[in-house]
């Protein structure tokens, strides 16, 4: 069995995100991971917290709390909504761990050592009143293009001209609105990416199989105008980690930090670490370092396709910087957008549903199934309450709850609580066998190949296939004239629930635990062979009757929500 290291992209501190972030990266993930885990593959499944750079501080400020206790809380909010949404990290760790610490300050000294980073001197706005230099974006002014009065220090979004802070006229800081600003010259670290363009560009061509997406996004950074950028690594703030060449002072860049984007990636290694320091594994370097044992690991990635630039170039940079056997990734799903109701989801204004909002209406298993079955793998795609409305009645409702209740109530009134015996399979149960057999060839090719629409359509068609075959054997007729043949016909069925419960775990984890519970049953081992799978429950097994898996949405609730979630969240 192969080791799979999988990461997901790591949210950002500020705030609860929404289904879009959620389908764009940790729920793919996850469904990745429990896939893998019930083939019986040792898997690592990582993501973390990313809790530096000035968002953070403004939302702590606006908060009324230091920025470490705000980001504390805001790490356990999140990690309790990744909980409710079944998401299965073996750590969920935080960029701001004394582990990142280390590591992102190892990782500056190894590529200052090997003549990767350069010191520049540079002017910026520095506002008196904040007492801090201002990113670029929390300066505002009129533009001297078009006369737009809340123009961006680094754009015009009313023109779009691209602009410098000195620029604009009249600025001010969005933090205070102080007018009082200057600019101030002030010293950086800037990683010599330029220098490894060539070795990034050979890496990226070896790799087979990546998706266009990912590859395009990543050559058109590599190629377009002057090519692949330096990079600051450094800012003048004072939440983040404080610079410094490994263990040592790096003399001018005191009381400087790293960017954010410098050391978050970073975390996905240091998260390994948290893991084991937690109690919860014993080694990382076997994960992480190909010297330890990491070149037999199969490393995924999952993000949306913003992030695909710092996952093709930066962090690779970072890594094969610095000279030594770190693992790399090998394969990277990226993901386009899910839009909301004719329009983008919104933090700012509210717009969409949020993790929260998501499970206070329902449970969990409805989103995963939704979302994964729509996810926006080739082209964006757009969530509308009619569309989850319908998917959900009828794939989760109609077709598979349908199928196991009507199977357990029946056995339950015909026969008893528990696989009837007697009877023999004949010609339609060695039909839906090889179909199944079939369909779950297909399945585990799409699941393997991370085609996530694709593989639940796979599973779909299985249950499909399932209410087929009851609805053509009709037991509850069979039953009159031969109940030894309804017998077999059901025995047939109540193992299709196991069987369903297995392979459904990756997108439904929750009914498939209760499918597994109604069972009495604790084998979740793969039905690799579906004729043997068949008679796992054996006569005599059993079984409860379990509660309705899933409550149809009514057109009142889809009123009712499309209308709360059209933008209003306070
Ligand atoms: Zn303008």
């Amino acid at each position: 069995m192969a080791r799979h290291l999988i990461t997901s992209a790591i949210p950002y501190i500020n705030g609860i995100k929404h289904l879009g972030n959620l389908v764009g990266s940790q729920l793919p993930a996850d469904l990745y991971a429990r896939y893998l885990r019930g083939r019986g593959h040792e898997v690592l499944f990582l993501c973390a917290t990313d809790e530096h750079g000035t968002p953070a501080e403004l939302a702590a400020a606006k908060a009324g709390k230091p920025v470490d206790e705000y980001c504390a809380e805001m790490w356990q909010v999140q990690a309790d909504l990744a909980d409710g949404f079944g998401l299965s990290f073996d750590h969920y760790g935080r960029s701001s761990s004394p582990q990142n610490h280390k590591l992102t300050q190892h990782f500056a000294g190894v590529l200052a050592d090997n003549g990767l980073i350069e010191e520049r001197a540079e002017t910026q706005m520095y506002s008196h009143k904040d007492g801090r230099f201002l990113p670029d974006r929390y300066i505002e002014g009129t533009c001297p293009n078009c006369g737009f009065e809340s123009a961006r220090g680094d754009q015009c979004d009313n023109c779009t001209k691209q602009l410098d802070p000195v620029d604009l006229i009249n600025p001010h800081s969005t933090i205070s609105g102080s007018t009082d600003l200057e600019m101030r010259e002030t010293k950086h670290l800037y990683l010599l990416q330029s220098k490894l363009k060539d070795e990034i560009e050979a890496w990226i061509d070896q790799q087979e199989g990546w998706p266009v997406l990912t590859t395009s996004i990543a050559k058109k950074w590599l190629h377009d105008g002057d090519g692949l950028q330096d990079r600051g690594i450094t800012r003048d703030l004072s939440w983040g980690v404080p610079v410094k060449r490994g263990d040592e002072d790096w003399p001018g860049m005191e009381g400087k930090v790293f960017y954010v984007w410098f050391d978050a990636p970073i975390e996905y290694i240091a998260c390994a670490q948290e893991w084991v320091d937690a109690g919860k594994g014993d080694d990382w370097a076997r994960w992480w370092r190909t010297d330890e044992g990491a070149e037999d690991v199969r490393y995924t990635q999952f993000m949306g396709k913003d992030n695909v630039p710092f996952h093709t170039l930066s962090f690779p940079a970072t890594l094969i910087g610095s000279g030594e056997p770190w693992k790399r990734v090998d394969y990277l799903k990226s993901f386009n957008y899910l839009n909301y109701d004719g329009g983008q989801f919104s933090t700012s204004r509210g717009r969409g549903v949020f993790m929260d909002q998501a499970l206070e209406i329902l449970p969990a298993d409805y989103w995963r199934w939704w979302l994964l079955s729509r996810a926006p793998e080739t082209s964006d795609s757009e969530f509308t309450w009619e569309q989850f409305q319908t998917d959900v009645n009828k794939d989760l409702a109609d077709v598979l709850g349908n199928f196991v209740s009507r199977v357990t109530k029946f056995c339950r009134s015909k026969f008893s609580e528990a696989v009837p015996a007697g009877g023999t399979f004949g010609a339609a149960e060695e039909a839906l066998i090889e179909e199944l057999q079939t369909r779950l060839a297909a399945y585990e090719k799409a699941m393997d190949a991370i085609e996530v629409r694709k593989s639940a359509t796979e599973l779909r068609a299985m249950w499909a296939a399932g209410n087929e075959y009851l609805q053509a054997a009709a037991p509850w007729k069979v039953f009159r004239e031969n109940p030894e043949q309804a017998a077999a016909q059901i025995r047939l069925a109540l193992n299709l629930i196991r069987i369903y419960a297995v392979l459904s775990a990756p997108f439904i984890p929750n009914a498939s635990a209760k499918l597994l519970s109604a069972m009495n049953t604790l084998d979740t081992g793969w039905p690799s062979d579906i004729r043997d799978a068949v008679t796992a429950l054996p006569e005599g097994h059993v079984f409860t009757v379990p509660d309705n898996l899933f409550d149809k949405i009514t057109d009142e609730q889809r009123d009712t929500w499309a209308e709360r979630f059209a933008g209003t969240r306070g």
